[in-house]
Parts: C-alpha cells; structure tokens; sequence
C-alpha cells in the first residue's frame, strides 16, 4: 500500500481557511486533519471539515452529467455523456449571446472560496461572453463598505495576537460555531486574566461562555456604538494624541455623539444605562490603562437595513482609544484587504468588450421574474450557477422559486449534490471537491496565502469548474489564449509577486510548504497609516458624503421592528434572525447525516414569555409567518432568544425541512444602507403552533 499526506486548504466560506493534511492511501483519502505546523490552524479542524472525506465519498455525490427529465423542481434527471451537456449548453449559450448577451446570467459564490476554482476562468468565460455581471453581496459587502470608509481596506489585527489582548468584545458573532480558531486564541486571552464580552442579540454558545453578554436588539449595533462614544467622550476616556494625529472628523464626531445619551442608546438598544456606561468605561479605561483592547466585530451586525453604518460606528471606537498602538488592540472585521491578489489576471475585465449590466444575486428573486425593459434590459434567459445554492441561500426564498420555476429559462448548475437549486436545472454539471483539484486562497480570518494540492483523482466524471469553462469555451469557439491557461498556471498568476507583501510569491514553493504567511507588520495603525483618502481613520467621511450618506457615524433603524414600523409589528410582532447552526456552514453539510443528525431537524428558539402567550410548549411544531412567506420549525422555549426575538438556526436545505421550506421564506430583498447587501436580519414575524 502506497500511502501519502497531501497538503491542502480549507475551501469553505469561513475566516480560519486551515491548511489541511490529506491521508491518501492507493489513491482514496482515509483522513484530514488539520496541520500542526500552521499556526493557526495548529492542528485542529472544526467537526465539519474533520469529516470531508465522509462529504467527498458520499454515495449521493454527482458524478455524471444529467439532463432534467421531469418538471422544474422536481429534481428527475437522466444519465447523459459529457459531450452532450457541453454541446446543449454550448448551443443555448451561443443563441442567446448572438442576440442579447446580458440575458446570461453566471450566479456564484463562496461554495469554494478558492482563487481558481471561483471567479477565474468562469469569469473570463462570462467576460468573453458579455454576459451580465453578477454583484457578490450575499454576504459581506455592507460591512466592507462601512469599513472601508472609516479604515480604508479590509485590515485589522492578527488572530495571532487575540490572546494578548486584555479585553475582547465578540460582538455580533459566533466564533465556536464559525470562527473557531479565533476562539482558541480568546480563550488563551481569558486564561491570561482578558475579559471577554459577547455584543448579540442571541445567547449563542460563544456568548454563554463569555464573561459578560449584552442582548442587544437586532439592527442596534450602531446605536450602541455611538453611545459607547457619548460616553467615552463625556468622561474623556480618549488618547487625544492617537486622535490628533491618526483620525479625521473628530469635532464632528463629538456633536453627533453628544445626541446618544446613555437613556437614548439604552432604550433603543433594549438594554440597561448601566450596560452602555460599563462597557464604555471598561473599554475606555483599560486603553487608558495602557492595555490591548480588542474588538472582533462580525458579519451578524450588518445584516439589517443600517448593516455598513454599524460597522462604520463600531469600527470608530478603537481610534477613539487608542487600541490601534498595541498589536493587540483595535478590531478585525476580515483580512482580506491585506492580501495582494492579481483579480485582473485570473478573471480577465478586459476581455469585456462594453460594459454590461450588474444584477445584484441579492435579489435574484425578483430579477429572475422581470421582463425586458429599458431599464433592466433583457428578461434572463439563462443561468450558470456554480459554488452557490441559491433556492436555499437567498431572501424571498419563494420568490427565488418562482424565478427558478420558470419553463423558459436555461439553468445550468456545477455541483456536488443535489441541491434544492439543482432540482431546478437543466443540466447538471458534476463538479470536483477541494480533495479532487488544485487551487490556491487567501483567507479572510488570517493572514496566510495557501496552497491546494489535489489529492485523489477526480471521482466519476466530475470536472473541476475550471476544466469545466474551459470546454464550455472551446465549444463556443473562444480562441483567446487564456482560454488555454491550466490551473496551475491559473494558481501561478493569482498574487502579485512584486508587492513586497506577498514575499516573492512563487506558486511551485507555495505548493511545497503549503503556506506562507503575508509580509505585513504586526500592528497596523500603530503609527496611523490607513488606506484612506486622508490617510487617518475617518470619522468623519467625504466620500460617504459625495455618495450621498450620512458622512459621520449614525443610526439607521430596522426597516422591520417594533419601534421603527409599529403598524407591521401589530401582524408580525416577533424580529427574527437566521444565525448559522454550527454543523452547517451555508447551506454546505447539510446534507452529510453525521452532521445533520447533530442539529436535528429545523429549530426555532423563543422566548418562555412570547411561547406561553401563543400557547407554545416546548417540542411543539409552529408555523413561523409574514407576508412573504411561512416556514415550519419545532419550537425550542428557552431564554437563549431574548423576549421579541425569535431564532431560525440556519440554512437547512428545504428540501430537508419539514414542509420544505426554510427560513429565507419570511426574509426580505431590501437592501442595506450600502454595499446593496441582503437584511436578513431585518425580519419581523409572528408565530403560532400547528399540529405536528
Ligand atoms: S470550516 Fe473553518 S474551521 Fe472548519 S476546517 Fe474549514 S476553515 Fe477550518
């Protein structure tokens, strides 16, 4: 027996992206685990990772090309050769490109959040093509603008600092279900005397083991951010020198501030004066004190109508205090901004000969409905979907369906299962997993560029996406050469070797060693230094104010809450969000039984007060509803959701719920105050009990 250990990477949509070692034995993974050699994978994978071989060999894999045989959504399919899917998609394609290219439409994102396997040759292929561009908002872009604004670029501190920070605020998060490497490191920080303190609305499994929780209503973050600066300010808690020299707009900032009393935050918050002024002067005077204090702000807090002000405001107060000056101090929102990538060589912009139209995947659901008109442009005719599952990922859920269900529109899913998505296609494409092809990433939790090794070959006939575009582009005749480029060559191209961050990239060594970490300094801000317009943390902002925002931190409200929409609240008074269950991460393992028996079936938490006054008993089944839509969960009484707020756990495959439905039937297509991303947390529902 020939037995080898593979390195390769975590693909999935997840900040830790750990570097894994692949036990192959005559060509078949026996084992993956986590590398003890990174350092911040230190050895250990999450439960659901830890199980990837029992996803990669899953006897319901896809591994034929299949061609739909029964009606839209009820998933029958045939057997069919790979020419004949490449060549009936080519002949669609090539038809619609001929008269309207824009009704092409590619739907992606992060199924694999590897730089060749995602938006590379798909994207050359859809450039060439002319087809519309697709805006990526699912999931982050809000918190990234409201970032970007007040920090200039997605960079913050190291997860190898956290556990030298001496107080820690999780704030709109779940790190044991979703950042687990990062709570590694901030249980270090609390065996070292740190203080950690949960900011959600949700008692999750991370905010039960923290110190302190503040249950803050949905959609408030920035409420409370502002009256953490009211009193900081009023009770000058600040490093005048850090703000004089490293920040813009402070005057500015104080007048606003001045607005949030403690009363006024607490009331909108829906917590106590106390909680706001505590936390302000624990955060305050420990940074006076001359210890790190750190945030870790996550993407809970931005899904709401003010989700991009949210992160602006909390992403102000460390330059407030100064905690930029210590490397572990400040915040992490993601550190995808530190990596030099090369998009403009993988995904090729320029073989774009005009600019098409963008359709935001966001709301899919009504765009896959609207006809042609002067202001959309052409119906869409086709779709290519490929690392997305939007049937059960995207808001309006029924909407979406409905979109899907049309008989005129050509739907092509790369996949590995089926999914409620792939019930819905023409073809299906079997795609490879991360054991089965070569890829490289970046990482949004840490800073390490990373290599994929293929480790086993290709299971059935399934193809890597790349592979996939690349014989798609043969047959639709596109003779440009980088139609050619392998995934090697692809992995080759995807950092920029000259930026003195990526250390003198050069892909064969990364391949060796697995990963390499960014050349980038410890403490980012220290000496101020950030990538924005002024070069200082902007609390006060131009560019917001030439698009057209508020230029200084404020609060939206909900567009979907008690307080900002009382007429809606009298039918749905409940808010209710949609956190991810720790056993899934997207809609990805839903379906791999291990995993799927740990969460049971769908849950819906609430409240001992909201249950017994809709006569609810633990265990009962309960229909939860709004006027987009209903779903059933099995409710679970507890006072992990604080009263008015109800929690979905989430994203179960409909298909594997108990009515087939799940809770993006009851979320909305609003967007956020930027960054044109999902609210799913902006959801006003109520609920009653149905028999079982
Ligand atoms: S999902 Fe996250 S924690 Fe789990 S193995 Fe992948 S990167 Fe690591």
């Amino acid at each position: 027996m020939t037995t080898t250990q593979v390195r390769a990477t975590c693909p999935h949509d997840c900040p830790d992206t750990c570097a894994l070692l692949v036990t192959v034995e005559d060509g078949v993974a026996t084992a993956v685990k986590g590398d003890p050699d990174h350092p911040t994978t230190a050895g250990v994978l999450c439960t659901k990772v830890a199980r990837y071989t029992e996803r990669t060999y899953h006897e319901d894999r896809l591994l034929h090309p299949l061609r739909r045989v029964g009606k839209k959504g009820e998933g029958k399919f045939e057997r069919i050769s790979w020419d004949e899917a490449l060549d009936t998609i080519a002949t669609r394609l090539q038809a619609i490109a001929a008269r309207a290219p824009e009704a092409i439409l590619p739907y992606s994102y992060c199924g694999t959040m590897g730089l060749v396997q995602g938006e590379s040759m798909s994207s050359r292929f859809f450039n060439q093509i002319g087809a519309s561009l697709l805006d990526r908002t699912i999931c982050a872009t809000a918190g990234a603008t409201g970032y970007k604004y007040t920090i200039g670029a997605s960079i913050g501190i190291d997860l190898e600092q956290f556990q030298n920070a001496k107080l820690i605020l999780i704030w709109g998060g779940n790190p044991i279900a979703s950042n687990l490497h990062f709570w590694t490191r901030a249980q270090e920080a609390k065996r070292n005397g740190a203080k950690l303190i949960a900011i959600d609305p949700y008692r999750s499994l991370t905010a039960e083991k923290c110190h302190q929780h503040i249950a803050l209503l949905p959609g408030t973050d920035a409420a409370l951010a502002l009256g953490l600066m009211h009193v900081l300010i009023a009770e000058d808690l600040l490093d005048h020198d850090y703000i004089a020299q490293h920040t813009l707009g402070f005057e500015q900032l104080k007048q606003r501030a001045a607005e949030w009393t403690p009363e006024r935050t607490a009331e909108t918050c829906g917590i106590s004066v106390a909680e706001v002024v505590d936390l302000a002067r624990l955060y305050g005077g420990m940074a006076r004190a001359g210890e790190p204090v750190a945030i870790r702000a996550n993407y809970g807090v931005q899904r709401v109508r003010g989700g991009g002000m949210s992160v602006r405001s909390i992403a102000c107060l460390p330059a407030l205090v100064g905690a930029w000056r210590h490397a572990a101090g400040g915040i992490q929102l993601s550190s995808s901004g530190s990596f030099p990538t090369n998009k403009a060589a993988l995904q090729r912009p320029d073989l774009l000969k005009s600019q098409p139209r963008t359709i935001n995947m966001t709301t899919i659901g009504d765009d896959l409905l609207r006809a042609t008109s002067p202001q959309f442009g052409p119906e869409v005719e086709a779709v290519i979907v490929y690392n997305a599952n939007p049937l059960a990922i995207a808001p309006d859920s029924g909407k979406v369906m409905a979109g899907f269900a049309r008989e005129d529109l050509f739907t092509v899913v790369l996949e590995h299962f089926q999914t409620d998505t792939v019930d819905y296609a023409d073809i299906v494409l079997p795609a490879t997993t991360q054991l089965e092809h070569v890829d490289t990433h970046t990482a949004y939790g840490h800073l390490y560029m990373m290599a994929n090794n293929a480790a086993i070959a290709p299971m059935g006939e399934a193809k890597a996406n790349t592979e996939i575009f690349r014989l798609l582009a043969a047959r639709m005749g596109f003779d440009d050469p980088c139609f050619q480029d392998s995934d090697d060559q692809l992995a080759a191209m995807a950092f920029n070797a000259q930026d003195v961050r990526a250390v003198n990239f050069d892909w064969e060594a990364l391949k060796q060693k697995g990963w390499q970490k960014l050349n980038v300094p410890d403490a980012p801000f220290a000496h101020g230094g950030f990538p924005t317009p002024s070069g200082k943390c902007e609390f006060y902002s131009a560019a917001m104010a030439a698009d057209g925002l508020d230029p200084l931190p404020a609060y939206l409200p909900p567009y979907e809450s008690v307080a900002s929409n009382p007429e809606l609240a009298k039918r749905y008074p409940l808010a209710m969000i949609s956190p991810p269950a720790r056993n899934f991460l997207n809609s990805t393992f839903v379906n791999v039984k291990s995993l799927r028996s740990a969460e049971g079936e769908p849950h819906l938490d609430i409240h001992p007060a909201d249950s017994a006054a809709r006569g609810i008993a633990d265990g009962d089944m309960v229909r939860i509803f709004n006027d987009r839509g209903s779903f059933i969960a099995k409710a679970r009484v507890t006072d992990k959701a604080r009263a008015g707020l109800v929690v979905g756990l989430s994203v179960w495959w409909k298909k594997l719920g108990r009515d087939g439905k799940n809770a993006n039937e009851v979320t909305s297509q609003q967007l956020t105050d930027m960054g044109r991303a999902p609210t799913f947390y902006d959801t006003l529902v109520q609920v009653e009990r149905v028999a079982a």
